[in-house]
C-alpha cells in the first residue's frame, strides 16, 4: 500500500526526512512512533500529497509527489489539527464532504450514527467541544470508506470512553481488509492497537518492530533512556 525509498525533505537548511525507507502492507495497522519533531507529520503530508519531497514514493501505486490530487481522491486523511469549517453545522459539513466524494445522504446518516454525532448534528462547528470536532474530522475522513486511512495523532482530544470505542472501530476497519497508517507519540496506544510499528528518529526509520510485547523498552533504547 505504501512504498518509500530514499525519501528526503528539507525545510530550508533543516534536513527533516533523511533517506527514509519504509513499506506498509495491505490490511495492516501501521504505527509511526516518534517524539515531537521527528518528522511524522511531514511524512504524512508527503504521502498524502500535501507537500513535496525527493525520492521514490508510491501510495496505492500512485506517486503523490507527481499526482497529489489523485492520491487524495483515494485515501482518507485526518490531520493533526482539527480544521472543521466554523460556520457550517455538523450535518452540513458531512453533506459537503459526501458531495465532494460523490456519496448520497445515506452515507451522512451512517456517519452521524457511527461517530455518535446525531445529537450535535445541528450545532455549528464553532460551538463544538474539541473532542466532538475531532470525531467530526474522523467521520469526514472515513465517510467514503477509504482502503487506506492516514491518522495524525487521532486520539489526542478524545475522552477515554470514546478512545476505547474508536480503537475498536479502527481495529474492525482493519479486519475488513483496510489499511491504517497512524502517527503517534503515545507508546501504550501504539502497543494496544497497531500490528507493526516503525520508530522514526531525526527523520529516519531506525527500527520496525513486529512483536510489540516489549515496545516500551525497544523505543526507549533507541533514545538512550533505557
Ligand atoms: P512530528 O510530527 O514528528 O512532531 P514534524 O514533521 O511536524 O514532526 O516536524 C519535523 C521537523 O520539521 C521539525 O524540526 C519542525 O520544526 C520542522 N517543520 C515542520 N513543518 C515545517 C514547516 N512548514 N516549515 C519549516 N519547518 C517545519
Amino acid at each position: 500500500m505504501i512504498e518509500i525509498r530514499n525519501l528526503n525533505k528539507w525545510y530550508g537548511k533543516n534536513h527533516v526526512l533523511q533517506n527514509l525507507n519504509l513499506e506498509v502492507k495491505k490490511g495492516e495497522f501501521f504505527g509511526l512512533l516518534g517524539p515531537n519533531g521527528a518528522g511524522k507529520t511531514t511524512l504524512i503530508k508527503i504521502l498524502t500529497g500535501q507537500t513535496d519531497g525527493e525520492g521514490f514514493v508510491r501510495v496505492m501505486g500512485i506517486d503523490p509527489l507527481k499526482f497529489p490530487l489523485k492520491v487524495r481522491e483515494v485515501v482518507g486523511i485526518v490531520p493533526e489539527m482539527e480544521s472543521v469549517p466554523n460556520y457550517l453545522t455538523v450535518e452540513e459539513y458531512l453533506y459537503f464532504v459526501a458531495k465532494i466524494r460523490g456519496l448520497d445522504e445515506d452515507a451522512v446518516k451512517k456517519a452521524l450514527i457511527d461517530f455518535n454525532l446525531k445529537g450535535e448534528r445541528s450545532k455549528v462547528c464553532r460551538d463544538l467541544s474539541k473532542g466532538t470536532k475531532q470525531r467530526l474530522m474522523l467521520a469526514a475522513a472515513m465517510i467514503h470508506k477509504p482502503p487506506l486511512l492516514f491518522l495524525d495523532e487521532p486520539f489526542i482530544n478524545l475522552d477515554p470512553l470514546y478512545q476505547r470505542a474508536f480503537s475498536t472501530m479502527l481495529r474492525n476497519y482493519v479486519s475488513e481488509g483496510n489499511t491504517i497508517f497512524m502517527a503517534t507519540h503515545i507508546l501504550e496506544l501504539a502497543k494496544k492497537i497497531c500490528d507493526r510499528v516503525g520508530i522514526i528518529k531525526d527523520g529516519r526509520i531506525v527500527k520496525v518492530i513486529e512483536n510489540l510485547e516489549n515496545l516500551e523498552e525497544e523505543f526507549l533504547r533507541e533514545f538512550d533512556y533505557a
